[in-house]
């Protein structure tokens, strides 16, 4: 170094500190290239289980949460072990469609039946209902509320709504007017209740009885009615 001129350390001396210089620059760049990436890693994770807790675990609605419309005729059945046991329904997962199999009656009549098991004693006891009756002429009426069970679905009973539709012939096709309340109250369900797309079923699809007929012997029929109500919803709801 002693044969270096004034004027060589110097420069050499600039040229040591311009090199720490770019290092340091190059370190801090590194650093905040790692916490970006570390940032959009985190996002990304939160990201993803956001998604999936979602899809799968979303907290299921309180079905006593949920308030009846007024196009809905709220006429309760009497709490009685063969229609209205009064069991708890804490958590709904689907709607079951039914028919009646009983042509050309209305819902009110309907009801009443549901109403008049509380009538029953002996052995030989039926225990039917259902939350929900369509009538003919598209009215509806509520036995049970959403927070209780219904005896209309077999297994499905614990976590599934019910609705039973009048139809006037032993086709058991339904009138249009039930047609569309069916539609409208199962997209209102599905709505309320948070239920995913096309959680309808019908019996059958439970225990492969033949019920709603009509919809069973007209596969296509059955799944126009998940297209109606899907667009019902999506315009809706
Ligand atoms: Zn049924």
């Amino acid at each position: 170094m002693a044969d270096l001129s004034r004027g060589e350390r110097d420069f050499m001396k600039r040229q040591e500190a311009r090199r720490r210089a770019r290092l340091r620059r190059l370190k801090r760049k590194r650093a905040m290239l790692v916490s970006a990436m570390a940032l959009i890693l985190l996002l990304l994770i939160w990201g993803i289980v956001s998604v999936i807790r979602a899809v799968f675990f979303k907290e299921p609605v309180d079905p006593a949460s949920i308030v009846t419309p007024d196009w809905i005729d709220v006429q309760l059945l009497d709490p009685n072990p063969y229609s209205r046991p009064g069991t708890p329904l804490e958590k709904i997962n689907g709607i079951v469609v039914h028919y009646t199999a009983n042509p050309g009656t209305t819902a009110q009549q309907n009801r009443n039946y549901f109403n008049n098991l509380a009538k029953q004693n002996g052995e030989s006891a039926t225990s039917v209902s259902s939350h929900f009756i369509i009538g003919l002429d598209g009215e509806i009426i509520q036995c049970i509320p959403l927070s209780e069970i219904s005896y209309a679905s077999n297994d499905r009973n614990g976590d599934t709504v019910s609705i039973e539709c009048c139809h006037p012939d032993s086709s058991g096709k339904f009138t249009d007017a039930t047609y569309q309340s069916l539609v409208r109250l199962s997209a209102w369900l599905e709505s309320q209740l948070d239920l995913r797309e096309r959680s309808i079923i019908r019996h059958y699809d439970v225990t492969g009885k033949l019920c709603p007929l009509y919809y069973v012997e007209n596969e296509s029929e059955w799944n126009q009615f998940k297209e109606d109500v899907a667009a019902y919803r999506k315009e809706n709801y």
